[in-house]
């Protein structure tokens, strides 16, 4: 007999505490847990050991229980860490009671996302279990329970009864229905002892990242892929991507416990067997029991579930998870490419077109072909149609499984539950050829469908043609981008012979608006779909997707050369980079970047996938800017050579920088990083005043060279540092949030500067060298007023003042074009560099007269390659862009815009502690606790590297590495700031329920 609900033991926490100490010897807490049969509580002993006590159904076997200890004892064994240990087991009154130990975690249904590589550890650590226990021999683990998958269509048939909605009750009736049909292919599935119960509960989540399993009491020798098919049914619980989560759990059971290939394939019908079985035992049991919660704690998720399953082909689901085991994903897939090779297709194209020559197009990711946002279809028509007549061809191809970045409209961004996979892995070839080219089917075949697929970007109108040939497998082809006018008559059914016309290529807009081509793909199972059939896929599913759409090259008599070239994979560049690159050079992100190509406020990986840039403040007009490049691309072609012949871009440049700095700033040295312009500020400075000594900022940062790291607190004071020398002397940073005066407000401004004042009289300095925003120091905007009192008592000690502008300087800030100017100051020396060639390594210094003269003492100063006319050239299209696009404005308004948007967050979450700065140069301090500011640097990290995923990139500043920082391109629009705002929202969420 099963134990029963009925039977649940009664005792009250007192009594059992008292049995518990009794029998075991055990004392401590009772906290009772959830049980659908046995009463279970949580023991905390006074050591702080923890424990689960355990009074079981009078009706549970003892054997049964014997049996359990023994699974455990196996496991443990086996060197699978992670599921309770047996401490001791007795009986009472008729019932056994037993004493575990405690497994610590979070049980998986308790927080997301599931990344996927943590769903793979679960898969992997279930199997472990699995296999472990497939050396148990016991007739108890025979027995009739219906949780047993093998009895499925008994369990829900004879309970289906209790589910009281009749739309629910018909689901399971044709589910029912379809597994008289499935059940004789499950015959032959392996039958072994398993755990049977890894549902979303009882796989815990240890230490935030290592799995457990716990909850023995469904052991039973079954199918084994039913106990993957567990994991993957309360994984999959209200997935918008079941499949993607499927496939995480199968694959990683698959590598420790490996699964047959009919195994394989069944899980995802098993996993909804289960659901099944799950409902109508919840609906059974809410009847009897309508107070027990525990009973339908995942019935409604379940439901939503299997409804979710059921708009999911079952064939594609199985071939995924075939795939997720490395087996061919559409098994046909290979009897058709075997069928290509040995046909003699038809042209495509009328032959006289073909006969010019074919081209084949580079549409990658990383090709300049694919243009700059917001090109018109016509721009990039002529460039393609230009391209393939200079390489002297009618034709051009565009390549089978090349990744590319064009698919931009949203139908291309799949729904999922861990971060939005673009797609973008092309499944057919492009023939590129004028509007009105005769379109010719290569093999005879039957109309399947004729469809206007008529989104933006979408195929337009699409001709899908079967074939059935007599010594072959079946299978179908797709044409994409055809003329309105041409299908029109196609109808579905009509036979088709090689050669047969069968339509034209479409012009754009009609074609879906694309540059005119058709788009020929093979598919060999359709899937039930009619007149549409994706033709890119998400890179994670490339294997799956090339099954099912295999190389069309064949069918086209085009060789090798359709196909793209797998470039390098990230594990790869990495272990290179690694052989060679300096260790002290990190690398950003947890999963690090493959970035290929940028444009606008746009980074695109080498899976085509695209990141809003929230942190290269470089790029300050937005990535490979069209304007940029092309003044670029023309001085260099025409000379790059150094200063010491007259050009009138050095003077152009100069002067217009100049201009836009206020007097007497006026003398200007061009050189190539900020370092270098900070360490001539430095020389400057000396000479100028003939002292040595030099007043910083706490946590300042200034550059690479032995001088500037002397000079950076965030570096000589950090790891590795030691220290500042002699020489240099350290005021405290002015930060009104977490510095030394935020419980004074009367006048931190005041405080601060009197530090400098008493550091200036001190060691009478050659100069402050001050940010005038600070960044490595955590986006720190200084009270008003500060840098005027620090310049005056630099001044009144004889010493000058340097502004290092290299982040914050270009319109950042919005209001103004210079971070000094939002405190009122003209600095005597002001350093330039990051944003000024928009990435080409171009940096500055801009002085007064009298400060140069001094310099000039008689020693040349020389740059080899400072101010050079293609520097020159870049750095004026630079100021071009930011005028000519009023990029300081929208660095103002967006800015303002996100910084709002940002303080509405922190009302709804505590973790935020400061929303500071300015312009598009703004941060977000993580706190852990908002009255002592214990610094949230963990936090700050995962939300950093979740964004990631999420597609926009940010970083972590600061003494502490828990501010957030935000200084992208100036180009973000205030749907990019919207757009980052609602990933932070679900980040910081999601964030707060980490196990
Ligand atoms: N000053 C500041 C404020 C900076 O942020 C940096 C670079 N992070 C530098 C100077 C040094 O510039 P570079 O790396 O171009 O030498």
């Amino acid at each position: 007999m099963n134990p029963s609900v009925d039977d649940k033991p009664t005792l009250g926490p007192e009594d059992a505490r008292h049995l518990m100490h009794d029998r075991f010897g055990v004392s401590g807490e009772l906290t009772e847990l959830d049980g659908e049969r046995d009463l279970n509580f949580k023991v905390t002993a006074a050591d702080g050991t923890r424990y689960v006590f355990k009074v079981y159904n009078p009706a549970e076997d003892p054997e049964f229980v014997a049996l359990q200890d023994e699974a455990l004892d196996l496991i443990a064994t086996a060197g699978v860490d992670g599921c309770p240990r047996p401490l001791g087991t007795e009986t009472d009154d008729g019932s056994v009671i037993r004493l575990l130990s405690w497994v610590d975690g979070e049980p998986l249904a308790s927080f997301r996302p599931h990344a996927a590589p943590l769903l793979r550890d679960v898969g992997r650590f279930v199997g472990r279990v699995d296999r472990a226990l497939a050396g148990l021999d016991h007739p108890a683990l025979d027995r009739d329970f219906p949780w047993d998958l093998r009895h499925t269509a008994q369990t829900v048939g004879t309970n289906l009864g209790a589910v009281e909605d009749r739309d629910r009750r018909g689901i399971l009736e044709r589910q029912l229905q379809r597994l008289e049909e499935l059940t004789p292919r499950m015959a032959d599935l392996r039958v072994a002892p398993v755990h049977n119960d890894p549902n979303d509960y009882n796989v815990l989540i240890r230490d935030g990242h290592l799995p457990g399993l716990i909850d023995f009491g469904d052991l039973l020798k079954t199918w084994i892929a039913g106990s993957a098919a567990v994991a993957v049914a309360y994984g999959i619980l209200d997935k918008r991507d079941p499949v993607a989560t499927a496939r995480a759990i199968v694959g990683g059971y698959h590598e420790t416990h490996p699964l047959e290939e009919q195994e394989a394939e069944a899980v995802w019908e098993l996993a909804r067997m289960r659901l099944m079985v799950s409902v109508v035992m919840s609906a059974r049991q809410r009847q009897l029991a309508p107070d027990n919660t525990y009973l339908s704690i995942s019935e409604r998720a379940a439901w939503r579930t299997l409804e979710r399953m059921s708009e999911i082909h079952p064939r594609y689901a199985a071939y995924a998870l075939r795939d997720a085991c490395g087996l061919p994903g559409c098994p046909a897939g290979p009897a058709v490419t075997a069928y290509l090779e040995r046909q003699s297709p038809a042209p495509l194209v009328p032959t006289e077109l073909a006969s010019q020559g074919l081209h084949v197009l580079d549409l990658s990711v990383a090709a300049p072909t694919m243009g700059q946002p917001g090109e018109s279809t016509a721009t990039v028509a002529t460039r393609i149609q230009r391209e393939i007549a200079d390489a002297g061809a009618a034709i051009g191809i565009g390549r089978y499984d090349e990744v590319r970045r064009c698919y931009v409209s949203p139908q291309f961004i799949p729904e999922s539950d861990e971060f939005p996979e673009r797609r973008t892995v092309h499944l057919g070839i492009d023939v590129f050829a004028p509007a009105g080219t005769a379109i010719h089917a290569p093999l005879p075949g039957t109309v399947w469908s004729v469809a206007d697929n008529d989104g933006h970007l979408d195929y337009g109108p699409t001709l899908i043609l079967h074939h059935r040939p007599a010594d072959g497998p079946a299978f179908w082809t797709l044409y994409g981008h055809l003329s309105r006018s041409s299908v029109a008559e196609q109808e579905v059914g009509r036979e088709i012979q090689r050669g047969d016309v069968l339509a034209e290529i479409g012009p754009f807009p009609e074609n879906g608006d694309w540059p005119p081509h058709v788009h020929f793909q093979v598919i060999t199972d359709i899937l039930d779909l009619h007149g549409d059939f994706p033709g890119v896929a998400a890179p994670s599913l490339r294997t799956l997707w090339r099954s099912l759409c295999p190389d069309p090259s064949r069918a086209l008599n085009l060789g090798p050369e359709a196909v793209a070239p797998a470039g390098p994979d990230g594990a790869h560049l990495r272990a290179a980079r690694e052989q060679h690159a300096a260790p002290s050079l990190s690398i950003s992100y947890d999963a690090p970047l493959t970035i290929v190509a940028g444009r606008g406020a746009h980074l695109f990986d080498d899976a085509g996938q695209a990141y809003l840039d929230g942190v290269n403040n470089v790029c300050h007009v937005g990535h490979s800017h069209p304007a940029v490049t092309s003044a670029l691309a023309t001085q260099a072609t025409i000379l790059n050579t150094n200063t010491r012949y007259l050009h009138p871009a050095f003077n152009d440049y100069c002067r217009r920088l100049a201009d836009l700095l206020p007097d007497p700033l006026e003398v200007v040295y061009l050189c190539c990083s900020g370092s270098e312009a900070n360490e001539l500020a430095i020389r400057l400075a000396r000479t100028a005043t003939g002292r040595r000594d030099m007043i910083v900022l706490g946590s300042g940062y200034h550059g690479n060279t032995g001088n500037l790291v002397d000079l950076s607190p965030y570096k000589h004071g950090g790891r590795g540092g030691s220290g500042p020398p002699s020489w240099v002397h350290v005021a405290p940073l002015p930060d009104p949030f977490r510095g030394r005066y935020r419980d004074e407000p009367a006048d931190v401004c005041g405080n601060y500067v009197k530090h400098v004042r008493e550091l200036a009289s001190a060691h009478p300095p050659a100069a402050l060298l001050a940010e005038s925003l600070s960044g490595c120091g955590g986006q720190v905007e200084y009270p008003p007023g500060y840098l005027k009192g620090a310049f005056d008592a630099v001044r009144a000690a004889g010493g000058v003042c340097i502004a290092d502008e290299v982040q914050v300087g270009f319109g950042r800030v919005g209001s103004h074009w210079w971070g000094f100017q939002t405190q009122d100051v003209v600095p005597d020396i002001v350093t330039l560099g990051k944003p000024m060639g928009n990435g080409h390594p171009l940096a500055g210094v801009v002085t007064t007269r009298a400060i140069a003269d001094r310099f000039a003492n008689g020693m040349e100063w020389f740059n080899t390659f400072g101010g050079n006319p293609v520097s020159c050239a870049v750095g004026m299209a630079v100021l071009d862009v930011i005028e000519d696009e009023g990029l300081r404005e929208n660095a103002a308004r967006i800015g303002a815009h996100l910084k709002a948007g940002l303080i509405k967050l922190q009302d709804r979450h505590p973790l935020i502690g400061d929303v500071r700065g300015r312009g598009l140069f703004l941060g977000a301090e993580l706190v852990s606790d908002r009255r002592h500011l214990e610094p949230a640097t963990d936090a700050a990290s995962w939300v950093v590297n979740r964004m990631r995923h999420l597609g926009y990139l940010l970083s972590t500043d600061g003494p502490d590495a828990n501010v957030i920082k935000i200084k992208p391109p100036l180009v973000w629009t205030e749907d990019d700031a919207n757009g980052m705002l609602a990933a932070l929202d679900r980040a910081l969420e999601e964030q707060r329920h980490q196990p």
